[in-house]
């Protein structure tokens, strides 16, 4: 019952806040369709979470703006052979969504409890390729490299040295790259030794803190 509740409203910030704005991509449009965004924030922000904004999801941390999460999803070009690596677990509602598109996804969350709320929201909804990793994801995850996608969900003043090195051939790495305040969307694509750089517009994140981030 609670797993269906709320589908107008999430079919409805599908057309209004994704759609309407450009993002075309077939499968990221039907994967958030079905995953089920209110539970991946606190009961009490339940009746906002399709509303166009990110939400609190306790420690400090956030539950990125639905369009965001579909702008960087789409940046990533994932086939469903893909391997993925997401830095910056928090809900787990961004991996539930690379979950649908990609063969396997590893996420990984500095702050143990939200690891631990990501790992029982993934559960709950069902979804069983992905596993939440809690450490350090400045150093990514070299036992699991190389990666077809790799995702930063939080801010970072460049992109961490280690995860270039994770990205596998014709890989794609997305990430809000800049100062604590502002970032710019960044993706990077490799051919060879051979990495190319796009930009994407400007977005706000919360904080990437550890040894290739920013500092704790
Ligand atoms: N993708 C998430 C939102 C990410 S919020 C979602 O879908 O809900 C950013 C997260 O990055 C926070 O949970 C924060 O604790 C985590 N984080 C910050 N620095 C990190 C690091 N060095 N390694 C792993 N996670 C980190």
């Amino acid at each position: 019952m609670e797993i269906e509740g709320r589908e107008k409203e999430r079919l409805r910030m599908v057309e209004t806040q994704i759609a309407a704005r450009g993002v075309r991509d077939e499968r990221v449009l039907s994967a958030m369709r079905e995953i089920p965004r209110h539970l991946f924030v606190p009961e009490s922000y339940q009746s906002a979470a399709y509303n166009d904004s990110p939400l609190p999801i306790g420690k400090g941390q956030t539950i990125s703006q639905p369009y965001i999460v579909a702008v960087m999803t789409e940046l990533l070009r994932l086939v469903p052979a893909d391997k993925v690596l997401e830095i910056g677990s928090g809900s787990g509602y961004q991996a539930a969504i690379l979950g649908k598109l990609a063969q396997t996804v590893v996420t990984v969350e500095r702050i143990p409890e939200v690891a631990e709320m990501a790992r029982a929201n993934l559960a709950r909804v069902g979804i069983t390729n992905v596993t939440v990793a809690t450490g350090n994801g400045t150093i990514g995850y070299p036992e699991g490299a190389p990666f077809d996608g790799i995702l930063i969900t939080a801010a970072t003043p460049s992109v961490p040295a280690p995860l270039i090195d994770q990205m596998a051939e014709g890989g794609r790495l997305v990430a809000p790259v800049g100062s604590r305040d502002l970032q710019e969307l960044v993706r990077l694509t490799r051919q060879g030794e051979r990495i190319t750089r796009e930009l994407f517009g400007g977005v706000v994140f919360v904080p990437l803190l550890g040894e290739h981030g920013w500092q704790e």
